[in-house]
Parts: structure tokens; C-alpha cells; sequence
């Protein structure tokens, strides 16, 4: 019997990156705030193979740590990796304010 699986249709550049994305990084969360919809990824030690600077802190993540990615949805563009406690952090302050 033969197979013809023909390859997988080419998108835009951010499509590729996204599913490229989501391979590495594995699952990701939406959480619904007053500025939009916010991603948040959860980025295990083994998928974090750079230096990141977190905005929470302005302290480096190190390679191998488990963190959180997290964009603006539409926005992958400006995507920041951040220390998972000081996003948690950061947003619960912002709700606070916003109450
Ligand atoms: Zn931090």
C-alpha cells in the first residue's frame, strides 16, 4: 500500500515558531486579566537552556531552572521569562490594585 504523506503545509514564520514553541515548552496556560489575555508557559530545567533576565527581579535565570514564560496573547513577539515566583507575585500585587 502506498504512502504518500505529503509534508505538513508551510505557515507564516510565527506559526512555525509557535508550534516549535509549544514542543520545547510544553503546556501553556491562558489567564484572563483586565489588560488581556496573558500565556503563561510553564518552562521545565530541562527546556531552559539559556541565560534570562527576569523583569520581575533583575536577577539572571540560570540555565536548567524551571520558570515561566509568559506574553500578551498575539504578543509572542515580547515574550519574557520570568522566575515563577515573582510573575506569581507581580500579578497578585496587579490585583490587588485593580480591586
Ligand atoms: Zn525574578
Amino acid at each position: 500500500m502506498p504512502r504518500r504523506n505529503r509534508p505538513p503545509k508551510k505557515n507564516n514564520q510565527q506559526a512555525d515558531e509557535l508550534r516549535i514553541d509549544s514542543r520545547v515548552f510544553g503546556i501553556e496556560i491562558a489567564e484572563v486579566w483586565s489588560d488581556g489575555n496573558w500565556i503563561v508557559r510553564r518552562i521545565t530545567g530541562s527546556a531552559a537552556t539559556k541565560n534570562y533576565r527576569c523583569p520581575g527581579c533583575d536577577h539572571e535565570i540560570k540555565p536548567a531552572t524551571p520558570h515561566t514564560l509568559i506574553y500578551l496573547e498575539g504578543y509572542l513577539d515580547e515574550r519574557r521569562h520570568w522566575h515563577t515566583a515573582c510573575w506569581e507575585r507581580d500579578r497578585k500585587l496587579h490585583e490587588r490594585l485593580e480591586d
